[in-house]
């Protein structure tokens, strides 16, 4: 069987439920063996996360960053497996609703959805606005519930999946592989299905990308991802894209400037008008986030006082910087830095919830605005061709989920078959384990495992 064969084979024959007999606690165990961690980019183990009681789980297929395309084609090619994952995580958590949340745009996902979903599973049609996938906002739009600033949608009896993270529950394979979206300036933009461990490079070439064409890449996407410093890193299983751009494009020049000339700037140019604050999704929520306090601190307030503490709930979306700001300023990084320095000074974090605001539905910007606001509008932005790629190699990080790192469970010259425990986490650590994306030996061990596959 090659690699795609595998990946292909997930789930693929099945009923959508045929677990008759197979207990909560199984479930859970099943999970935690496969090494599921949120794919939507948070790594939170899934184990952990369903284990607890609630009216309400979400499917998260929002996918609200500029240009990103994977769920949305996960979702049109594996409707029954996702759907399945769904009411795995329902059964696990005692839910008797389940939702799942996409864009309307998402045409092909809905329509393939659609042959699917029985009662008690509904769809939830999204307008195409930013940030839609925020676990707040979508919780919000699709159940009417706030959750509590501080708190979760556990909170409010919602527990949130990304359909990726669904996807592998619903296939009951190991973690192996990973959808990841690679756009902006390359010539053949794509959605590929790579082995965990590819590294980032070759998935760059496989879409026409060519070093030294004056380019940078951002990982993750282009609001709330992080420039890559380093192209020979792998792709894990919270790579959701990889989005190309001219190394002298207004958003690469942003996330280069030095956070000492971002708070230089702050404190000489902002001059309070408080757009940073009426446009936060979370200040709309109702939440006491106001990043215009955060720029006003910033620039008046003694030196190691305390910043104000509505930035414990800033969600780091950076709407405020790349949008709402008509003076170019970056009040989003000021406020999430504020937000690390009042976690670590232990300050009270939850709250109670306020109405959302009224103006809350018009004050969302649309995607196609805010990819012209950003310089993106010239990039394709389209359901891309998927391909499905192997490697002769990869390097499996022993991190790459929230937690503690998985211990390695092999030894160089060890053979080991796709889907194979190669890392795993001690008994009551939180974490998720790690699996052979490939068949082949095992080369080095150190925070990565390296694998040499038998097809090089
Ligand atoms: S929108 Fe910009 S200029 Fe206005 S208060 Fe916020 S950071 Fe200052
Ligand atoms: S990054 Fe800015 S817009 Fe987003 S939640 Fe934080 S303060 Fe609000």
């Amino acid at each position: 069987m090659t690699g795609n064969d595998y990946y292909m084979d997930c789930g693929g024959n099945q009923t959508i439920v045929n677990r008759s007999g197979t207990g909560r606690d199984d479930l859970l165990l099943e999970i935690r063996r496969n090494g599921v961690a949120g794919a939507g980019g948070g790594g939170f183990p899934t184990h952990v996360k369903l284990n607890c009681r609630v009216d309400t789980v979400i499917a998260n297929g929002a996918e609200c960053e500029p240009l990103l395309w994977k769920d949305k084609t996960l979702m049109a090619q594996h409707p029954d497996i996702i759907i399945r994952g769904l009411m795995i995580a329902m059964e696990i958590t005692g839910s008797g609703t389940g939702i799942i949340g996409l864009k309307k745009k998402a045409t092909q996902a809905v329509d393939a959805l659609s042959g699917h979903i029985q009662k008690p599973i509904r769809l939830h049609l999204l307008d195409d606005t930013y940030p839609s996938g925020d676990e707040f906002v979508l919780t919000y739009e699709t159940t009417g519930r706030v959750p509590p600033p501080g708190g979760l949608p556990l909170d409010v009896g919602v527990v949130m999946l990304n359909v990726e993270t669904l996807f592998w529950i619903g296939s009951s394979r190991p973690v192996t592989h990973k959808w990841v979206t690679v756009a902006g300036a390359v010539p053949a933009p794509k959605t590929l299905v790579v082995p965990i461990g590819y590294p980032v490079r070759a998935a760059l070439a496989a879409c026409g990308w060519e070093p030294d064409q004056g380019t940078r890449v951002l990982e993750g996407g282009v609001m709330m991802g992080r420039l890559l410093p380093d192209l020979d890193g792998p792709i894990t299983k919270i790579t959701n894209g990889l989005i190309v751009l001219p190394r002298d494009h207004h958003l690469i020049q942003r996330y280069e400037r030095p956070r000492r000339t971002v708070s230089r700037i702050a404190r000489s140019a902002c001059d309070q008008c408080n757009f940073c604050t009426q446009l936060c999704p979370r200040y709309l929520l109702g939440h006491p986030v106001e990043p215009h306090l955060a720029m006003r601190h910033i620039a008046m307030a003694p030196e190691n006082s305390l910043p104000p503490t509505g930035s414990l709930y800033c969600c780091g979306c950076m709407l405020c910087s790349l949008w709402s700001c008509p003076e170019d300023l970056d009040p989003g990084a000021i406020t999430f830095d504020y937000r690390r320095i009042l976690s670590e000074n232990k300050t009270s974090t939850r709250l109670k919830a306020r109405e959302p605001h009224l103006l809350y539905r018009y004050r969302r910007p649309t995607l196609s605005g805010l990819k012209r606001r950003l310089g993106l509008a010239c990039y394709a932005d389209a359901a891309f061709p998927v391909e499905h790629l192997t490697h002769e190699t990869v390097s499996i990080p022993l991190k790459q989920h929230a937690g503690i790192p998985a211990e390695p469970v092999v030894s160089p010259g060890d053979r080991v078959k796709m889907g194979a425990i190669i890392g795993d986490i001690p008994d009551g650590g939180m974490g998720a384990s790690v699996h052979a994306s490939i068949d082949g030996v095992v080369q080095a061990v150190s925070s990565r495992i390296t694998i040499q596959g038998d097809n090089r």
